[in-house]
C-alpha cells in the first residue's frame, strides 16, 4: 500500500496509476481501455465545451475493517447516469458496464485505497462527455465516458458536528423544468457564485429556494436536504434538486428505524419546527445543520439547540457508515465487495 498521509488529505485531486475509457462511436460502445494519462485529446469543438453536453457520478470505495474493499449502490450511480443522459441527449451506458468499469479502475489503483482507521476512502468520478465537433447546438456523434479515482481524506476532521448553511436568493443553481435533477456540470456553473457568497460569509455552503416562488427548501450546493421532527423524516419533493443515493438511502433506513417518512414541499418557516436537520450526499453522508440563516429576510433558524447534531442524525449516519464499511447487517444488498482479500 502506498504510503501516504491520508488523514490528512483534503477532498482534492491526488494522481493514481490508471483511469478507465470507454468510446462510443458509429451507434455502439467500444472496448474498455486502460490509461494511465491524466488528460483528454479533443476536438475544439467538441460539444461538451460548448455546449455543455457533460455529465458526471460521485462514489466511493470503503476499504472494511474485515479486508475487503466495498463500493455504495453503484447501479444506482448507473441509473442515475441514464437518467442524466436521457436529459442531455447523450447514449446510454448500460448499468454492467458502468459497474465492470467501476470495479477494474478501483482493482487498478488499489495501493491508493485508504487504510480504514484513517477515516480517508478512495472517491470514484466517472464522466461522460460529448468529443465530436459541433458548431451548430446538436448532440455530439462520439462520446468519451471514463473514470478516474483519487483517494479523499475522512469528510469530518474532529468528528461528527454541526454547519451553519446560508439561502442565497440572489441566485438559482436550476429553474423547476430545467437540468436540476440531472448531474451536469452546467448546474455547478450555475451555483459557483452563490457558493463563493456563502464561503466568503463564513457558511459551510449555500442552500437554495425553489426558483419559481422561493418559498420552499430545495437543496445544498452539493447535497440534499432532511429535517426531522416528531419521528419524520422530512425530505422536499422537488423538480429541481438532483436525486441523492445518499438520501434515498437515508429514507429507507429512517424507515427501518421505525420513522415516518415524508417527501413534499417544505416552506422556509417551516425550518423553525424541525429538531434536527441535514446536508446529505456521498461526501459526508450526513452533514448535521447547526443554523439556517436568510441575510435578506433577516431570519436566522436555529436548528441545533446545544451546536451538537441530534440523536436520530447521529444514529443514521452510524447506520449508513456500518453498511458502507460492512459492520452493519446489508439487509438492503446495497454494498459489493471489489476486492476480497
Ligand atoms: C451529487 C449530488 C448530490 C448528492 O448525491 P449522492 O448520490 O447522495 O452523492 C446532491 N445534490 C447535488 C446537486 C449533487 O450534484
Amino acid at each position: 500500500m502506498e504510503t501516504m498521509d491520508w488523514s490528512n488529505l483534503g477532498f482534492g485531486y491526488n494522481k493514481t496509476d490508471y483511469n478507465v475509457r470507454c468510446y462510443y462511436r458509429n451507434g455502439k460502445w467500444g472496448e474498455i481501455e486502460v490509461s494511465s494519462e491524466e488528460t483528454i485529446p479533443m476536438h475544439m469543438a467538441a460539444t461538451c465545451l460548448h455546449y455543455g453536453q457533460e455529465a458526471f457520478e460521485g462514489l466511493k470505495a470503503y476499504r472494511c475493517p474485515d479486508g475487503k474493499v466495498r463500493v455504495f449502490r453503484s447501479d444506482e450511480n448507473a441509473a442515475r447516469l441514464q437518467s442524466t443522459c436521457r436529459g442531455i441527449l447523450m447514449p446510454e451506458l448500460p448499468t454492467e458496464r458502468f459497474n465492470e468499469m467501476v470495479d477494474k479502475v478501483v482493482r487498478l489503483n488499489e495501493r491508493f485505497i485508504p487504510p480504514y482507521e484513517t477515516g480517508a476512502t478512495l472517491y470514484i468520478r466517472p464522466l461522460f462527455i460529448g468529443i465530436s465537433a459541433q458548431v451548430g447546438v446538436h448532440p455530439a456523434t462520439e462520446y468519451l465516458f471514463m473514470i478516474f479515482v483519487t483517494p479523499v481524506g475522512p469528510y469530518f476532521k474532529g468528528g461528527f458536528s454541526c454547519n451553519d448553511y446560508v439561502i442565497i436568493r440572489e441566485f438559482d443553481r436550476s429553474a423547476p423544468l430545467g437540468t436540476g435533477i440531472y448531474k451536469v456540470g452546467g448546474n455547478y456553473a450555475a451555483s459557483l457564485r452563490a457558493n463563493k457568497m456563502a464561503h466568503d460569509l463564513g457558511y459551510a455552503c449555500e442552500f437554495y429556494l425553489d426558483a419559481k416562488e422561493k418559498k420552499y427548501m430545495d437543496e445544498c450546493g452539493a447535497a440534499n436536504f432532511f429535517g426531522i421532527k416528531n419521528n419524520t423524516y422530512v425530505t422536499p419533493k422537488s423538480t429541481s434538486i438532483l436525486p441523492s443515493i445518499t438520501n434515498k438511502s437515508l429514507m429507507q433506513l429512517a424507515e427501518d428505524l421505525g420513522l415516518k417518512v415524508e417527501r413534499r414541499q417544505i416552506p422556509e418557516d417551516e425550518l423553525e419546527t424541525f429538531e434536527e436537520a441535514g446536508a446529505c450526499g456521498t461526501a459526508a453522508v450526513i452533514s448535521p445543520i447547526g443554523k439556517i440563516d436568510d441575510l435578506e429576510l433577516k431570519k436566522s433558524f436555529q436548528i441545533s439547540k446545544n451546536g451538537k447534531p441530534g440523536p436520530i442524525s447521529e444514529k443514521l449516519y452510524n447506520k449508513l457508515r456500518g453498511i458502507q464499511y460492512g459492520t452493519e447487517p446489508d439487509v438492503h444488498g446495497w454494498t459489493r465487495v471489489v476486492i476480497d482479500n
